[in-house]
């Protein structure tokens, strides 16, 4: 599995997206160490508050299978039934989802397209966790 597949199939994930409040439809594709994908795309709710992202959804998906080793993760987010025209990047609950599993180092692809994207890492979107090594 290269980059532009995972990142390929995050796009696939977005044509799920239910986000009738927001009309910005997001997908993830999360890479895990035995090489399986799970993939997951944001679920809205009418109270917002419970709203679930793509990147979330795709984790919970994992962890719910009983995998817990992550190898990657490609997001990408737009309006719906557009090409996403900027870079997506995770919200701030997913950047803390991603540190429960995953190390600073664990690269984050944030794709406008399979051949647009950019990589960055756990620790560039979330500086100095609370992880659970800080429990330790
Ligand atoms: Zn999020």
């Amino acid at each position: 599995m290269d980059k532009r597949e995972l990142i390929e199939l995050a796009l696939a994930a977005r044509d799920n997206s239910y986000c009738p409040y927001s009309g910005y439809s997001v997908g993830a594709a999360l890479l895990t160490a035995d090489g399986r994908v799970f993939t997951g795309c944001n679920v809205e709710n009418a109270g917002y508050s419970p709203t679930l992202c793509a990147e979330r959804s795709a984790m919970a998906a994992a962890v719910s299978a009983g995998v817990r080793k992550f190898t990657m993760l490609a997001v990408a987010g737009g309006p719906t039934g557009k090409e996403p025209e900027t870079y997506f990047w995770p919200c701030g609950v997913c950047r803390q989802w991603l540190a429960e599993f995953c190390p600073p180092d664990f690269p984050v692809l944030c794709a406008k397209s399979a051949a647009d994207y950019r990589e960055t890492t756990l620790a560039e979107l979330l500086p100095h966790a609370f992880s659970p090594s800080t429990l330790t």
